[in-house]
């Protein structure tokens, strides 16, 4: 099965502070859950994806948030520069890559103001988790595409088995 899954939990240094959330070699996984994802990589067609570099932002960049939660959608970083356009191309590119190669699934990143599929930070930048998605978490699910997170690799091991 073709799979979309965030750069940065391939291990890809994309993230805003030019690190990465890498799944395989990161301490916060356990082996279990590293043996999950190792044979997701190794039995699917992998697509690494990063919304924000795709989007023309930068890395290292400022961290950001979304403020504003509904259309239309807010996305500033802490010095308050409005990055909701890049955010949006992030978001579209995301799709398009899914609609041109037919994937149904993706991998992406909890929290973050793109991936977050369950949750993102509340726009005030401190550190305060709300319920929503982040802007391409939110597309791809409007066009249909099942989105996980890395807290889910089982239910995403499910998913493709059942697809
Ligand atoms: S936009 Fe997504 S893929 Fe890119 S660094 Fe942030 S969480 Fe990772």
């Amino acid at each position: 099965m073709k799979v979309l899954v965030s750069s940065c939990l391939l291990g890809e240094d994309v993230r805003y502070d030019g690190r990465n959330s890498s799944i395989a070699m990161g301490s916060s996984f356990t082996f279990s859950q590293k043996e999950i994802f190792m044979d997701i990589l190794c039995e699917n067609q992998i697509y690494s994806f990063c919304p924000e570099v795709s989007g023309g932002l930068s890395t290292p960049r400022l961290p950001a948030e979304i403020v504003s939660t509904t259309k239309p959608f807010k996305v500033e970083t802490n010095d308050e520069t409005d990055v909701t356009i890049p955010f949006l191309i992030g978001a579209k590119n995301a799709l398009d890559i899914c609609n041109e190669e037919g994937i149904k699934v993706a991998l992406l990143k909890s929290k973050s103001p793109s991936c977050g599929n369950t949750h993102i930070y509340d726009g005030t930048f401190s550190n305060t988790l709300i319920e929503g998605q982040g802007l391409t978490a939110r597309l791809l699910e409007e066009n249909g595409i099942r989105v996980f997170n890395e807290t889910q690799l089982e239910d995403l091991k499910q998913f493709i088995e059942s697809n």
